[in-house]
């Protein structure tokens, strides 16, 4: 017997995130209703994920829930947020025990690892399609934006940027690789580990911050043309895990790095007379980032190897001169 919409909501989504004493009213009502601390202000933000283009066809379902979520929470690292509240659009093409099971526990496990409340939602019949929307908190004024860049500024990213473009490829039988490599980065891809602790202690760090979903060097420039500035990134800077350069060779893991997505990590940017503090007090090996290149004057994002400007497109990258 398929499952009514209440007992699909009461079964799977009532008890799925943590419970928060700032939920005044949350799934039962027409609407949640949230306290906000004084002092502070409202972060949102809000990510769809649609089968066949955002995850494969029959992907596990622990990891579509825990990724709408982790793209959520990306987010709100960038800004350096603290996430409290999230809201559940869900489109299903049939209420399925095991494929719920499976999908609240994924979104579930991550939403209470980050003490997040699923507040509401909305549940509809179609093909699959789930959206978050994702509210939390900052400090009033204290927010993390794109735009607070400046020529000089040093630039980084956390972790390694590349390997979930190739995990995403070995899902779909496009990269071979041996089975620990092939293993790591599908595990990359499919339980993405937003950077919510490092967003939030980069609130005191960094000028500037977005999180790398689209590939590491267009949200770079997105950033430095946010600043009004431009970008230079050192190709032989870029972090690298030890499975994606054995999957492709350095070279065109390097490449990876820059243009793959679904990495969720942070690119931000510090001012030269706050790095000092910067590696004092967020030490770069147990932070997981690393300096990548800097904020320049000339507007455009360049990419520069031994002195040498590379030029990339969607089929690689060129020598200029
Ligand atoms: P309404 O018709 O007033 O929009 P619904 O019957 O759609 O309410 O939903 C009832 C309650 O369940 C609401 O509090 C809504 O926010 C919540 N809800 C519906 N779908 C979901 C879901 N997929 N996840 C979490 N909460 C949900
Ligand atoms: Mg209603």
């Amino acid at each position: 017997m398929p499952l009514s919409e209440f007992a699909l909501i009461e079964r799977y989504f009532r008890s799925c995130g943590a419970q928060r004493p700032d939920v005044v009213a949350g799934i039962g009502d027409d609407a949640a209703l949230l306290t906000l601390a004084p002092g502070s202000e409202l972060v949102a933000a809000t990510d769809t994920l649609v089968e066949g283009v955002h995850f494969p066809h029959g992907s596990p379902p622990a990891s579509i829930g825990h990724r709408a979520l982790a793209v959520n929470l990306s987010d709100l690292a960038a800004m350096g947020a603290r996430p409290a509240w999230a809201l559940l659009a869900l489109t299903l093409p049939r209420a399925e025990d095991a494929w719920l099971a499976e999908f609240a526990a994924g979104l579930g496990a991550l939403a209470r690892a980050h003490d997040v409340a699923l507040v509401g939602g909305d549940t509809t019949r179609g093909p699959l399609c789930v959206t978050v929307q994702l509210l939390g908190h900052v400090p009033r004024g204290s927010a993390l934006r794109r735009s607070g860049g400046r020529d000089g500024d040093a630039v980084f990213v956390s972790g390694t940027p590349g390997d979930a473009a190739a995990g995403l490829a070995l899902e779909q039988g496009r990269l071979q690789a041996p089975a620990d490599t092939a293993a790591y980065l599908r595990e990359r891809f499919l339980w993405p580990k937003p950077r919510m602790a490092l967003g939030e202690r980069l609130r005191s760090h960094a000028s500037a911050c977005i999180d790398v979903s689209d590939g590491l060097l267009g949200d770079a420039a997105k950033l430095a043309a946010a600043s009004r500035t431009g970008l230079q990134i050192d190709f032989d800077a870029l972090p690298l895990s030890a499975a994606l350069r054995q999957a492709l060779g350095e070279g065109p893991a390097r490449e990876l790095a820059l243009s793959g997505g679904d990495d969720y990590e942070l690119c931000f940017c510090v001012h030269p007379e706050k790095l000092p503090a910067l590696l004092a007090e967020l030490p770069p090996q147990h932070w997981g980032y690393q300096r990548i290149g800097s904020l320049c004057a000339a507007p455009g994002a360049l990419v520069v190897r031994d002195g040498t400007v590379m030029e990339f497109s969607h089929s690689g990258y060129q020598h200029f001169g």
